[in-house]
């Protein structure tokens, strides 16, 4: 009999309601009949399901699974089998999947799609680690721990690679939204389709369908053997690290898609300042040292540790569940927020004064440098960012601007002889630079400030939405 219609009896186990069912498989809510009558999700994998000679693998696998504990996995707690099933006992998540938390609200905020992704990454690092793919990534794999903290759990995973994506009448099981190209395609594929499913993953959380979502099969499978470049939806708005990563995930050809290290170390997903039971520590050591400098009057380099320290108080606040602690922690942080807008201003007026002090050299540096037509066009890049910066646009290309025309600079001085002109630029490049610093320093508090403010706004609609006046 078919595992969806009765639940199946398991000595020391009560089966309850029916908490889904995916390709393989059907999963159940259940309660430990001794003791403490802890709930467990059972996952019941039909025997039929898999290619015979993978039921040996899949029982080593399971035993590997079992070793392996993160808070951002799904623990497997023990295993048992008979004839037709392999039941698999788990952790129970209570939150639901990470594909009805997604259609429930639409689509998330660019800084709860982070979080998120901070979460599922931190995951498959440990597992990446470990030699370990999931191989089939996608928001129905993702499960929440409770639906008023949800916390990110993988699951499922470990199997798909004893099982092909094609069946013996070679039609495709699973979902090929979320199947990365060459393993529609070419059915060859490796560790690196994880990366892409990632991408939809994250394309899907923030703009609220995948990449190639479709009204028909046929639709589909153009939009999966074209070669045309995944693009945002128009008028989709997300940050510049965010975009960048999308589409680098989002590479077609397995070869010029992001690599798994990059991807841990890529400033979106910035694994670092990921809420974690050190993020305070870290947050307080630096503030310690901005302090110190502060009072010691060096204000640009407190301000840089001010805002150093700010990158990882943002996620200790989220990391902070007790709501006293929490209070007391905000209010800590708003205090070193305005000590460090207090020290930008200061800092802002000083580099307006060097920077008048330095507006005759630079004239002359390019009266010099006319027989150069490239170091007169990176001092010229350099004025238009100072332009820029001056007339309170885009900070974030001013930043842009004022680093290309350094890294062009830095090129020039290092062949530039002896004698005036040299001096000058090295001038010149020293102002440009502390000028950048500053832009980030900026650029940095203002999206530590919106964070901390916006995390509030989405935490009150979250309880809001999650009390039981709603259920
Ligand atoms: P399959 O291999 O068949 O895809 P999954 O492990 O993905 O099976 O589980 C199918 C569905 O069952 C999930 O999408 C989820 O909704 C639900 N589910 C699975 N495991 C759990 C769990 N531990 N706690 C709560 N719900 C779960
Ligand atoms: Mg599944």
């Amino acid at each position: 009999m078919a595992a969806g219609f009765a639940p199946p009896k398991l000595d020391e186990f009560i089966l309850t309601e029916r908490l889904g069912s995916g390709t393989y498989a059907t999963v159940y809510k259940a309660y430990r009949k001794k003791n403490s009558r802890e709930v467990v999700a059972i996952k019941c994998v039909h025997k039929k399901s898999l290619n015979k000679a993978s039921v040996e693998n899949l029982l080593t696998e399971i035993e590997i699974l079992k070793a392996i504990r993160h808070p951002h996995i799904v623990e497997l707690k023990d295993f048992q089998w008979d004839n037709e099933n392999i039941y698999l006992i788990m952790e129970f998540c209570a939150g639901g999947d990470l594909s009805r938390f997604i259609r429930s609200r639409r689509m998330l905020p660019e800084h709860v799609g982070r979080r998120f992704l901070q979460q599922l990454a931190s995951a498959l690092l440990f597992l990446h680690e470990r030699n370990i793919s999931h191989l089939d990534l996608k928001p129905q794999n993702i499960l929440l721990s409770s639906p008023d903290r949800p916390h990110l759990k993988l699951a499922d995973f470990g199997f798909a690679q004893y099982m092909s994506p094609w069946d013996e009448k070679h039609v495709l099981r699973g979902s090929p939204l979320y199947m990365a190209p060459e393993m529609v395609c070419h059915n060859q594929y490796d560790a690196r389709v994880d990366l892409w499913s990632v991408g939809v993953i994250l394309y899907e959380a923030l703009f609220g369908r995948p990449p190639f979502a479709s009204k028909s099969f046929a639709e589909l499978e153009d939009k999966i053997r074209s070669d045309k470049r995944i693009e945002l939806p128009p008028g989709a708005r997300v940050s510049r690290d965010c975009k960048d990563l999308l589409l680098r995930l989002l590479e077609r050809d397995p070869l010029h898609r992001i690599m798994f290290e990059e991807f841990f170390t890529h400033p979106f997903v910035d694994l670092d300042h990921m809420p974690s039971a050190e993020s305070l520590e870290k947050a307080t050591s630096l503030v310690l040292e901005a302090v110190k400098k502060d009072q010691a009057g060096d204000h640009s380099t407190a301000l840089s540790f001010y805002c150093k320290s700010l990158e990882y108080f943002v996620p200790a606040l989220h990391y902070e569940t007790d709501a006293r602690r929490k209070e007391a922690l905000r209010s800590k942080v708003n205090q070193y927020i305005s000590r460090a807008e207090e020290l930008k201003a200061l800092v802002a007026s000083d580099n307006k004064a060097n920077f008048e002090r330095a507006k005759s050299a630079r004239d002359l540096l390019k009266e010099l440098s006319k027989d150069k037509p490239r170091l007169l066009a990176a001092l010229e890049m350099a004025s238009a960012a100072l332009l820029m910066e001056e007339e309170g646009k885009e900070y974030a290309d001013a930043l842009d601007l004022y680093q290309q025309s350094l890294g062009e600079l830095l090129l020039m001085l290092a062949g530039e002889p002896q004698g005036r002109r040299r001096d000058l630029l090295h001038e010149e490049i020293k102002t440009l630079m502390s000028r950048a610093e500053y832009l980030k320093a900026h650029l940095k508090m203002k999206e530590s400030q919106t964070e901390a403010a916006s995390m509030d706004r989405y935490q009150l609609a979250d309880s809001v939405k999650s009390s039981k006046y709603f259920m």
